[in-house]
């Protein structure tokens, strides 16, 4: 493939490394043979050396006809890429390399890189549909393309001209990643709405599609007349809830595998997928295993599934789980069932190359003695609880195993820090199932033989609870937006004391009975909020409301009870 892009030296020191960094980028990237830079003054490459770099010298700006033509002529039948300078491709150019895309146009939209390592789709609410990348076979008859790259309004004025030369013009941006990088606060937003020098004509927007199909509101693709600048901004358009997806990285590697499906989480990943399958926009392909499936503990069981399912996401949810006294009776079990479960699947996920992988720590691991609220930086600071120090220690190493992965081999594995979860397909069971269970479980048996409850501690302690199908929700945004090796915490961030969870459970299941707080038995810690700033900053702020949850929860087990986990 071929990419043919403008070059040029800014008076920005920044800039010009993030020129710089992009270039170098596509030269490493395997599916283009060829990078054509075309400038106006040579000197402004000097410096840059690589065998894949070809120099065009113009005697002005480059514009748009500039590159199409100079395609045209010296690359017929080639796959061409025209791109800003600032932008840079993956391994998702192999969707392209793989497909005939003659007479297609392909206008994409791109996705940001920030400093931190993210990425964020840019087709988001008011900012339109603008493309920065077009890729296309040679020779394509665009004409009147005489304006400079880099113009406000150029990019969706190129897609309109391809339009017009009858190619399909379609926006493949969720299969065919490119990336901006971004250093500094340069942008050109906020005068490309009204910008004089915004390129005149006709506009085209071009949906995102998640095929190489042109999308199936094809025929509602917008244009509009911009003869003074100011756009009129269509409020009827339909943008694909695209962050709760998943979009497929490269071709070896495809589908979402879930480990723990059965579980609390996993039934609430299975419910998420379940739902955007039934929209029209989604098909998430994806395998929920049970211990049953392949016990995780084995790894020739593991290695052989990683082979056969090659997914390309994996969600690490099983581990095992249990109250206080479990954790207690079965410290070494805890510990050597877990440690064995996440050696084996992150070598796995390793040896197989799997894309990202996500693993599910947990607030209670974090030391006993730290300051609040926790950040995720003190994970390691001191001693865990010794309640389960079994179950700490091997979710702890997870982390360490993770991050050891990413330094030597740069593996995309995520550690997210989950606290209490709660929510349907909960382990109910008596002696060894979480604080909101217990009490569910407790009210209800008491309601049904008309009798009270008595619950341990004063009821005064606050503890941080989310519902697992909020889980569910941010696990696939991490999947989409979060790729640092540094943990992050996630969940709901609201205090609530145990006995006003009691109190919301009480009116959930209908008891009217009198609630006893045993403060003969331990209350635990009074407080151990954990940090939620990183999760908000990578734009994650919507919860299910606490007493929404209880009750869906309290629903779904009057429904199905005694037939649920643990009775
Ligand atoms: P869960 O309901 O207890 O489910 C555990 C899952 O792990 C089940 O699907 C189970 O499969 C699977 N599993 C257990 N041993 C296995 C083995 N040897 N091989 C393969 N699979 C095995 O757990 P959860 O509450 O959904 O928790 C999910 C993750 O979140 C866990 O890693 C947990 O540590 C973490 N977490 C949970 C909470 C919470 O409050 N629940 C809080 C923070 C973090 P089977 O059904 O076949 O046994």
């Amino acid at each position: 493939m071929n990419l043919l892009v403008n070059f040029f030296k800014s008076n920005n020191d920044k800039r010009n490394e993030e020129y710089l960094f992009a270039l170098n980028r596509n030269i490493d990237n395997e599916y283009i043979d060829t990078i054509f830079l075309f400038v106006e003054d040579v000197s402004h490459v000097e410096g840059i050396e690589s065998e894949k770099v070809k120099i065009v010298e113009l005697d002005s700006r480059p514009t748009f006809q500039d590159i199409i033509d100079f395609g045209n002529k010296e690359l017929k039948g080639q796959q061409c890429i025209i791109s800003n300078t600032d932008i840079f491709m993956d391994d998702t150019l192999s969707h392209v390399k793989d497909n005939d895309i003659s007479n297609l146009f392909l206008s994409l939209t791109r996705w940001d890189v920030k400093t931190d390592g993210t990425i964020e789709y840019y087709d988001v609410e008011n900012k339109g549909w603008t493309q920065d990348t077009y890729i296309y076979e040679s020779p394509i008859d665009i004409k009147d393309a005489n304006f400079f790259v880099g113009l406000p309004g150029q990019e969706n004025r190129l897609a309109y001209l391809a339009y017009e030369a009858g190619l399909n013009v379609i926006n493949p941006s969720l299969l065919v990643i490119i990336k901006h990088f971004h250093l500094t606060d340069y942008t050109s937003d906020s005068n490309s709405r009204h910008s004089e020098n915004r390129v005149q004509g006709k506009y085209l927007y071009v949906k995102t599609s998640k095929t190489f199909e042109p999308p199936p509101h094809y025929d509602t693709v917008m244009c509009q007349e911009s003869d003074d600048g100011e756009l009129e901004w269509i409020k009827d358009r339909v943008v694909p809830n695209y962050k709760s997806g998943v979009h497929t990285q490269n071709k070896k590697h495809s589908g979402v595998l879930v480990t723990g499906g059965t579980g609390l989480v996993g039934n609430a990943v299975r419910r998420l997928v379940q739902e955007k399958n039934d929209s029209p926009f989604f098909s998430i392909d994806a395998n929920f295993l049970s211990s049953s499936d392949c016990d995780l503990r084995d790894w020739n069981k593991v290695n052989q599934l990683f082979g056969d399912e090659m997914p390309e996401v994996v969600i690490h949810l099983a581990g095992k789980v249990g109250g206080v006294k479990a954790n207690s009776d079965q410290v070494a079990d805890f510990y050597t069932d877990n440690i064995m479960m996440n050696t084996n699947v992150l070598h796995a996920a390793h040896k197989h190359d799997i894309p990202k992988l996500i693993n599910m720590l947990s607030s209670c691991i974090y030391p006993d003695k730290v300051k609040y609220p926790i950040k995720e930086k003190s994970l390691h600071d001191g001693p865990p609880h010794d309640s389960n120090f079994g179950y700490a220690y091997a979710k702890r190493m997870l982390e360490v195993q993770s991050r050891a992965y990413s330094q030597q081999y740069f593996k995309n594995f995520i550690s997210v820090i989950p606290n209490n979860i709660f929510g349907e397909h909960d382990n109910f069971h008596r002696n060894d199932s979480h604080v909101i269970p217990a009490i569910i479980r407790k009210m209800y048996e008491a309601k049904n033989r008309c009798s009270d409850v008595k619950l341990w501690g004063d009821g005064t302690p606050l503890r941080q609870f989310t519902y697992s199908y909020d889980i569910a929700n941010i696990l696939f945004y991490i999947v989409n937006n979060y790729n640092s090796n540094e943990p992050i915490n996630i969940g709901c961030s609201d205090e609530i004391s145990i006995s006003e969870a009691a109190q919301v459970i009480a009116e959930a299941i209908g008891f009217e009975g009198n609630i006893t707080w045993r403060t003969d038995m331990p209350s635990g810690q009074h407080r151990k909020p954990c940090d939620y700033k990183k999760l908000k900053s990578i734009g994650w702020k919507t919860f299910t409301p606490f007493k929404e949850a209880i009750k869906n929860t309290c629903d779904w087990y009057m429904k199905n009870y005694p037939n649920v986990r643990g009775i």
